[in-house]
């Protein structure tokens, strides 16, 4: 059984691209297993009244492609209007560098622009005019 979980976890890495990343002062640490390179993977801008502020760009991901490498304890919560989105923020440094969203509530929302080494990825990202959320969201979908 040990032997057998431990192959398989092997062949899980092979197959999967890692990346690491959290907050600004780094009490909130992640790490992510994506099954295509960063630079092939779909992310997207949004424009509605929470992401334009935070220049957020979102990487949409099941949840069990994330794993929280740091204290749950270290996070805050933030919801308005629908109160469906669960929005989590550095309780230290106020950085969110990821979150639940509204609209795929089984997968975590990753801030490509929180991951380590962002700055040295050549990445190309789509719009999403989340102004306007309700005739738009069935694209992204
Ligand atoms: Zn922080």
């Amino acid at each position: 059984m040990i032997e057998q979980l431990y192959k398989s976890s092997i062949i899980y890495n092979m197959s999967t691209h890692e990346y690491k990343g959290g907050c600004h002062c780094q009490d909130v640490r992640f790490t992510i297993n994506l099954e295509n390179p960063i630079e092939s993977s779909d992310m997207t801008a949004c424009n509605c009244s929470m992401c334009e502020k935070l220049a957020y760009i979102h990487l949409i991901i099941a949840k069990d492609q994330f794993q929280l490498t740091s204290d749950w304890n270290n996070l805050s919560k933030y919801q308005f209007n629908k109160k469906i989105a669960q929005h989590y923020f550095c309780k230290h440094c106020g950085v969110k560098s990821f979150y639940q969203p509204r609209s795929h509530p089984d997968c975590w929302s990753v801030n490509v622009r929180c991951l380590d080494d962002y700055s040295t990825f050549d990445l190309k990202f789509d719009t999403f005019d989340g102004k306007n959320w309700e005739q738009n969201i069935e694209k992204i979908r």
